[in-house]
């Protein structure tokens, strides 16, 4: 009994050793290396059975001395025996070699790997090794290497720049078409830099959403210029497509890049000779027509202005005929030169062949400014020209028309420039001409009164008239408005109306209201010093003197110059004034209002006012506009003017109504509490001398009846 375990012990782990090895796909072996051995390569002393099924050879042939060694190919078989042999000697404990062996149905790859232990000191070794059949793996790797191989050498010899980037955007790799390229032959220049080094500024943040969208698994196609090692910059196509690693993720980025210089160049060029002319490089008149359809555009959005201008130069022609053609293109490049340099770089100057030039001017807001422009143009080339040593004299004719005021069709009003500029020639040459007849003559009148207006201070043309303002509880005048006059020498009499917006563009409204300030202060003092009951003075701020950042400082002056106390200083300002840019309003508004002067809003109810702002503002007095009080014998004028009252009331404020004519208006007025009157009814708009005689009298019956004070 007790052998039987021991005897059922090695049976059995030889069955499950056999049962393995049949299950094996390698064959197993152990063989011994002495001096007794046939060959350098040893003697088999173990070989498993499954030789017979991998290797189609029975155990006991595969144990003959020299069946393993004859089955080698004949190419492997000094390569392998000279390894083997050289085992021991070089006391290698594992090694592993591939080698063709001859299988029943022709060669087949082997892997032989085999450890070595032994005894160095009588040369007896001990081999455990094995065989595997690794024919297809090994197919499979060859096809691979190959097609490795073939890919680097199409890489290499590819004349497109290849680069291998990571995701982070350093070079992996780089093809030698890639390093001409980048102006280097040393790719140690350039791996491992990050590829937005080597890209002009303007395109980085272009490649790096490229990149992060190649990334993300998209192929993108990019244009940009890269800048070489040496500075030189191409403009460049590049195609980039993601690479993935094993995990399924991109690893990499495959960038092909194509040089499209010399395309680039020539679209270019083809561009530029199809917009620009090449004699003065202006603007011709296909990219002018398109200019003005985008200035066109932008005006509507902004409602500004845009100004066409035709300039054509007289008498070119004769300039060509007697000095010839090279002389007269120098002209006309120098002209060119010219009328550049007097308008803005946001402007178009185009030519559009022979003498003719085109001009649009964007962003404006009034004429005024094109009328100055269009005179310093025909100054400017009026002036000789000096060429080759000739002393040249030219004039300019300009054709002007204004987007809007003239068609809405750019072609029309192309047109109109055009016909406006032959009205210039007709009329004697040298000059310019506005398309719109209206328009021509608003813009002499203005440039007169800009003119003009230069002087009128210093020549004392200026007046202020005082219209009465009154309490419609006490009949009383509590108040007065200063309206600016001016006595024009030829034209008498000009209104503000139309001479204030003048004013206000060409910045003479700063030492006019500040006239204006000063005079009204002392005028209100004056009457105050020579007994008379005092008065609130009343004055129109304009919007520019309004932000300037003296104001406060030149009411303090007037009101110091003058000793005027601050309470009888009421500043007049517009509701669109104050609507615009609300918070500077608020501070400004809080300064004046601590200086203690009263503030009101003029002509209330034309503009618009948000509620919520005007509960913000230190405003004492809401002027009712003249409009509605003209209207309240109609349903919607009283409603309205009712509506105003109640309003200014329940914002804490008095309410003025201006423009009052007749009894009518003013019975209604008291009947709907307003505060305080001015108009006609009570008195025009007078010089301070008859103001006086208003303050020291009484009303007369009629008018002291309607307020029902007698
Ligand atoms: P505004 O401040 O609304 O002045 C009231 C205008 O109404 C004055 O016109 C006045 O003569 C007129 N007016 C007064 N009562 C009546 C009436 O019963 N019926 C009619 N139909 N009109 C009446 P004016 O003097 O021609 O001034 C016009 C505008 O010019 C003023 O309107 C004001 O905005 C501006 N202005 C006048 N003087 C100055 C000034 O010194 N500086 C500034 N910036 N603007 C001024
Ligand atoms: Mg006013
Ligand atoms: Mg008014």
């Amino acid at each position: 009994m007790s052998s039987r375990p021991a005897k059922s012990g090695p049976d059995l782990l030889q069955k499950q050793l056999d049962k393995l090895f049949a299950a094996s796909p390698a064959v197993h072996f152990i063989l011994k290396l002495d001096a007794s051995c046939v060959n350098q390569c040893g003697r088999f002393d173990w070989i498993s059975h499954n030789v017979s099924s991998v290797m189609g050879c029975p155990v006991s042939l595969a144990l003959e001395p020299d069946w393993w060694l004859s089955r080698i190919h004949p190419d492997d078989q000094s390569r392998v025996i000279t390894a083997f042999s050289q085992l021991p000697l070089r006391a290698e404990m594992y090694c592993e070699y591939r080698f063709m062996f001859h299988h029943q149905s022709g060669y087949r790859w082997l892997r032989d790997q085999r450890s070595v232990n032994g005894d160095v000191s009588n040369k007896t070794y001990e081999v455990l090794g094995s065989w595997l059949d690794i024919t297809d793996t090994h197919a499979a790797q060859t096809r691979l290497h190959e097609r490795e191989q073939l890919l680097r050498k199409i890489i290499e010899t590819e004349p497109e720049c290849v680069k291998l980037v990571d995701v982070d955007g350093n070079i992996l790799e780089v093809n030698p078409a890639g390093l001409a390229m980048l102006q280097t032959s040393d790719p140690g220049e350039i791996v491992g830099q990050s590829i937005l080094d080597f890209v002009a500024p303007e395109f980085k943040s272009r490649l790096h959403a490229v990149m992060r969208r190649v990334i993300s698994g998209e192929p993108a196609v990019l244009e940009m210029e890269v800048i070489g090692a040496k500075g030189r910059k191409r403009r460049v196509e590049s195609h980039a497509a993601p690479l993935y690693g094993p995990d399924g993720r991109v690893s990499s980025l495959l960038m092909v890049t194509r040089d499209i210089s010399e395309r680039a160049d020539a679209e270019s060029q083809v561009h530029y000779l199809a917009h620009y002319d090449l004699l003065t490089g202006l603007p011709n008149r296909a990219l002018y027509r398109d200019r003005l359809l985008q200035a066109m555009a932008q005006a509507k959005r902004t409602s500004t202005l845009v100004a066409v201008m035709f300039l054509d130069i007289d008498h070119f022609k004769d300039v060509n005929d007697s000095l010839g053609h090279a002389i007269g293109d120098q002209l006309l490049k120098e002209i060119a030169q010219r009328i550049r340099a007097c308008v803005r770089e946001t402007d178009t100057v185009a030519r559009f062949g022979g003498d003719e030039f085109g001009l649009i001017q964007t962003n404006l807001n009034t004429v005024e400014g094109t009328a100055d422009l269009a005179d310093r143009l025909i100054k400017e080339i009026g002036k000789p020209f000096h060429i080759e040593g000739h002393e040249i004299h030219t004039a300019a004719s300009i054709g002007v028309t204004i987007y809007p005021f003239d068609d809405h069709n750019a072609e029309d009003i192309l047109k109109n420039a055009d016909m406006a500029m032959y009205k210039a020639k007709r009329e004697g040459r040298g000059r310019y001409q506005f398309y719109i007849a209206e328009l021509n003559k608003i813009i002499q009148q203005r440039t007169a009164i800009e003119r003009d207006l230069r002087t009128a201070l210093v020549k004392d043309q200026l007046r202020l008239h005082y219209q009465p303002q009154l309490d419609l509880t006490t009949g009383k005048v509590v108040g007065v408005e200063a309206l600016l006059r001016w006595q024009h020498p030829e034209r008498g009499d000009i209104s503000p109306v139309e001479f204030i917006p003048v004013a206000e563009s060409t910045g003479l409204i700063m030492p006019i209201g500040e006239w204006v300030l000063r005079t009204a202060c002392q005028q209100a003092r004056a009457w105050q010093d020579a007994g008379l009951p005092p008065v609130r003075v009343a004055i129109n701020l304009s919007a520019v003197q309004f932000r300037h950042k003296n104001l406060h400082e030149s009411i303090t002056q007037a009101l110091s110059e003058s000793r005027l106390d601050p309470c009888w200083l009421e500043i007049e300002l517009t509701e669109s004034l104050i609507m615009k840019d609300v918070r500077t309003t608020i501070e400004t508004l809080q300064h004046l209002h601590e200086l203690g002067v009263q503030i009101s809003i003029d002509d209330f109810g034309t503009g618009y006012s948000s509620l919520s702002y005007l509960t913000r503002f230190p405003i004492s007095k809401i002027k009712l506009d003249k409009s509605f009080v003209r209207d309240v014998d109609k349903k919607d004028g009283a409603a309205i003017a009712h509506t105003v009252i109640t309003l200014g009331h329940s914002l804490n404020m008095k309410v003025m109504a201006e423009g009052v004519e007749t009894v009518e208006q003013l019975r209604f007025l008291r009947e709907h509490a307003c505060n305080e009157v001015q108009g006609y009814y009570f008195g025009r708009p007078m010089p301070a001398s008859a103001i006086e005689r208003m303050l020291t009298g009484s009303l007369d019956g009629l008018k002291a009846r309607a307020l029902d004070l007698e």
